[in-house]
């Protein structure tokens, strides 16, 4: 399906966050080109980046900023995306430990970490694809209004 507007993601991320037990963060979204991104975030994002979320610990605060240019033609990439964020954000407590440790041992440690992100949202993706997203949520996706 057709990337769903801001209101959408918003319904989709409220479900999401029962799903993950993250429920006391306070998740914003927001929809945004390419160039938007990159200028944003210039040392994380180039013009493949698909999202990224942006977690502030302190405050139980993420904003993830979706590359809307990225699923112009492709399908339920998506809902895929928005899992990984979102598990990116459900892990923030436990990385920003461990992230301080293995960084100061010389290891490879964001590649380790964004395989196992991969891993969790292939496995959560698998549990519960965007088909049984919609069946269970079918109000969500009823007809947006821009
Ligand atoms: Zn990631």
């Amino acid at each position: 399906m057709a990337i769903p507007n801001k209101a959408t993601f918003e319904k989709v991320i409220k479900v999401l966050q029962k799903s993950m037990r993250i429920q006391d963060w306070n998740i914003g979204i927001e929809l945004i080109t390419s160039k938007e991104l990159v200028n944003k975030y210039p040392n994380e994002a180039d013009e493949d980046t698909q999202a990224i979320s942006n977690r502030n610990l302190r405050r139980n605060y993420a904003l993830i900023s979706i590359n809307t240019e990225y699923f112009c033609d492709e399908d339920e990439n998506w809902y895929d995306t928005l899992v990984h964020e979102m598990l990116h954000i459900q892990e923030t407590n436990y990385i920003t430990t461990s992230q301080a440790y293995m960084s100061k041992n010389g290891t490879y440690f964001e590649t380790i970490h964004e395989q196992y992100i991969d891993t969790l949202q292939k496995m959560f993706s698998n549990i519960c694809p965007l088909e049984k997203f919609i069946k269970d949520n079918p109000k969500i996706f009823e007809k947006e209004d821009e």
